[in-house]
């Protein structure tokens, strides 16, 4: 049965369309359980009721035609339950309800299983018998493994388009629209425009659909292909002919068969007449053959699958070389793309790039950091993003709430235009902030400071206002080099931000590599990468590579004594102990070449749960404590900071992870520690009144958000924050604390921080 499942799914999910993969869903059930009708029927969100969408046994008529709430028809049960219902005689179940369009009458034995994606019934998938007959606890987990498997596939098919011109749906997006694919927030702000997909090259799978601008020059352009990799096939079997014995050469014989057949290069034409560009089409077309050849039983007909796998990789190796170089970029473009990095985000002329969707990263992605920097939004982590079907499409990406809308409709769009508009009215309205100090109405200063990771960010973050660095994250001059970057290097680069602060703070966080953030030339393969080596752990077990980064920054500072240190992912007194050993180490080797360097005062980051138990002894070691709400909230909440599928349950307003913090501001008062806070938490207007309650001493965010945090700082006064703090705190979910802080924003009068999703 495994076997059958897989192949079925695989082939569900290579279908081009929704209603080509319904139709295969209910053919291939329907034979797997050998019953006598299988149909599936999907959710119409917008009315709130199923519609029959595909069926293999009921009259063909009906599809689209049948349509019932859920408190009517069997199938409404289901999905009213969102169980399976398993029925020897429906006839006779007082739910049955007779669909004359349908032929169902002839039908006894019902078995139907709920088709759900994130709790949410998409539709409802059937089974049915002509006798009476119960269905057998095997058939029915088959039927809700199937059903489970389809789930997401089905989704992405929705959230494409895909469900266009089946039933008497509209044509057209606003199904959708009320659907929004949900990511991860990356880099504040709207993004309005087009899709422009990027993709790996050399990986045919990952090709998307495009039209083709010039369906003549694309064929032209598919036979250079064929020809040069004819020619390539014919050498490699020359050069084998010495070595390999004559049956083996018959591998050479298929292929050449292949490229001649009209089944591979004639389809592939056919496709560019209809106006798909060339390795579209290519991958189309391949993954047609290989359904047929996988699907084989015979295992040496399914090997053959390798074989045209193997046959569509070089055809499109050589489609590549004569690509166009740049695609015709739009006015307005959105980069969509699997792994989308930043030097994709370079090829974009900057005046047309609008934003960024990637379905892998998250917001400390490197692309993530320079779109931040840049003053792009983006979208990071959405997993389930149709991205081989999204080139061209108008998209709207939310880079506040992580949410991205394929093919808006005018509502939609109105909607977000007004958001831009206010957003940009707002942004006006508080440039003159700049050079007013963060202080609240009672008289605390609460210095703001900035998050950075690029050199070239550093005069975007002077001209805000910011009042030093607060987290300069490392990793990015790491990870933009093929190799470890040398101490001259390093120091270059540090000393270039350290001077354009001096003589205001400037915050330089040890390499925190590992987790999510990768370095191409260090690979590190574990099954749980956020709890292994990452950050401290990994510089510790390096001194080699933590001595020339300590070395770089404190030479960087020669003739400067802004550099403070901070020191990531701490989990105990141990590992400071052991990197204030190194530190002295390299402050040493420094004076003893004769270097005039001082020593820097050192942070511990605050982002391990163990560390907040021991944010007493940390502080007394260290000169401050900064605390770091993404990985804590992570951590605490055992939610993957990059999960999509999680994201729901990743919240900094947990009334935990509130409580751990309150603990390390008292851990680093027993020892008169300043304490900041350098997570995105810093940058919440809402969040940050609770800051202030909590008594931080300086907030570090990015410098979109340091307007509005500063506006939340003047507006507000420390003891009606602290009054606010101790009411939330007897709070128990995080959805009512997000409440009672948006109330407590509109009573202030900064109703306009408030964000859709907020
Ligand atoms: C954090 O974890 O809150 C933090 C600031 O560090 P990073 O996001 O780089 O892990
Ligand atoms: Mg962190």
């Amino acid at each position: 049965m495994l076997g059958t499942l897989r192949r079925i799914v695989q082939e569900v999910n290579a279908a081009p369309d929704l209603p080509r993969a319904l139709q295969l869903i209910t053919g291939r059930v329907k034979q797997a359980m050998d019953v006598d009708v299988c149909s599936v029927y999907l959710v119409d969100s917008s009315r709130d009721e199923l519609v029959l969408m595909a069926t293999e046994g009921l009259n063909p008529e009906s599809v689209g035609q049948v349509q019932m709430a859920f408190d009517r028809g069997l199938a409404g049960l289901v999905a009213e339950r969102a169980e399976p219902v398993n029925i020897s005689d429906a006839t006779l179940h007082p739910r049955y309800e007779y669909f004359p369009t349908t032929g169902e009458e002839r039908y006894c034995a019902f078995l139907g299983v709920p088709i759900i994606h994130h709790r949410q019934v998409l539709g409802v998938l059937v089974v049915q018998r002509s006798e009476v007959y119960r269905f057998g606890e095997d058939e029915v987990t088959f039927l809700i493994t199937v059903a489970s498997q389809l789930a997401g596939g089905i989704a992405h098919a929705e959230a494409s388009g895909g469900i266009d011109g089946l039933g008497d749906h509209e044509p057209g997006a606003e199904a959708f629209e009320h659907r929004p694919l949900q990511g991860l927030a990356a880099a504040p702000g709207v993004a309005m425009g087009q899709a422009v997909v990027i993709y790996p090259e050399a990986d045919l799978e990952a090709v998307p659909d495009r039209q083709a601008r010039d369906p003549v020059a694309e064929e032209a352009r598919f036979d250079q292909a064929l020809v040069a990799v004819r020619e390539e096939v014919e050498s490699l079997a020359a050069r084998m002919r010495e070595q390999l014995p004559v049956e083996d050469l018959a591998l050479f014989d298929a292929y050449r068969m292949m490229l001649e057949s009209d089944s591979l290069a004639g389809k592939v034409i056919d496709r560019i007449r209809a106006g798909q560009w060339a390795p579209g089409a290519l991958r189309q077309t391949v993954a047609e053959h290989l359904q047929v050849f996988e699907a084989m039983e015979d295992p040496y007909l399914s090997e053959r699958a390798d074989d045209i796998r193997d046959l569509g990789r070089r055809i499109l190796v050589h489609l590549q070389q004569h690509t166009p170089a740049a695609p015709e970029y739009p006015e307005r473009v959105v980069l969509v793309g699997e792994d989308i990095a930043a030097s994709h985000i370079a090829e974009v002329p900057p005046d047309r790039l609008a934003g960024l969707v990637s379905m892998r990263g998250s917001r400390n992605s490197h692309a993530a950091i320079l779109a931040r920097a840049m003053g792009i939004p983006a979208v990071m982590g959405l997993d389930n993003l149709p991205v081989g079907r999204m080139d061209g499409r108008d998209l709207i990406a939310d880079g506040y709430t992580g949410r991205v809308y394929i093919a808006p409709s005018d509502e939609v769009r109105k909607e977000f235009q007004r958001l831009v508009d206010e957003e940009e009215e707002l942004a006006a309205g508080l440039d003159h902030l700049r050079d007013l100090p963060a202080e609240t109405g009672d008289g605390f200063r609460i210095p703001l400071l900035v998050n950075t990771g690029l050199v070239s960010d550093v005069s975007a973050s002077r001209q805000s206002g910011a009042e030093g660095i607060g987290l300069y994250r490392t990793e990015f001059p790491f990870m933009v080099r093929e190799r470890f970057p040398g101490e001259e290097e390093q120091a270059e680069i540090y000393r270039a931000v350290l001077a354009a602060f001096d003589p205001r703070p400037v915050t330089l966080r040890t390499l925190d590599v590992g987790g999510d953030k990768a370095l191409p030339y260090f690979p590190i393969q574990e099954d749980n990468p956020f709890l292994g080596w990452r950050g401290i752990r990994i510089t510790l077990d390096h001194p080699e590579i933590f001595i020339t980064q300590l070395r770089a920054m404190l030479r960087a500072s020669a003739g400067m004594s802004n550099l403070q240190l901070l020191l990531p992912m701490v989990s105990g007194v141990a590992e400071l102990d052991d990197a204030l050993v190194l530190l002295h180490r390299a402050h040493r080797e420094l004076v003893d070449e004769g270097l005039d360097v001082g020593m820097p005062k050192v942070g511990v980051m605050v982002e391990v749960p163990s560390a907040v138990y021991q944010a007493r002894e940390l502080a007394q070691r260290a000169d401050f404590l900064s605390v770091g709400t993404n990985d804590l909230t992570q951590y605490l909440l055992a939610v993957d900071r990059n999960n999509a599928r999680v994201a729901d349950l990743y919240d900094a307003l947990h009334p935990s992870v509130l409580r751990a913090m309150v603990q390390i501001v008292e851990g680093a008062r027993a020892h008169g520690r300043p304490v900041s806070v350098c997570g995105e938490m810093a940058g919440d207007p809402a969040a940050v009144m609770l800051l202030v309650g909590m008594g931080m001493d300086s907030l570090s965010t990015s410098v979109s958000s340091l307007p509005r945090v500063k506006w939340v700082i003047r507006s507000i006064t420390r003891e009606r924050a602290t009054a606010l703090l101790a009411e939330v705190l007897h709070y128990e979910q995080p959805g009512a604390i997000r409440q009672r802080l948006n109330t407590e924003i509109e009573a202030l009068g900064l109703g306009g921080l408030i964000r859709p999703g907020k």
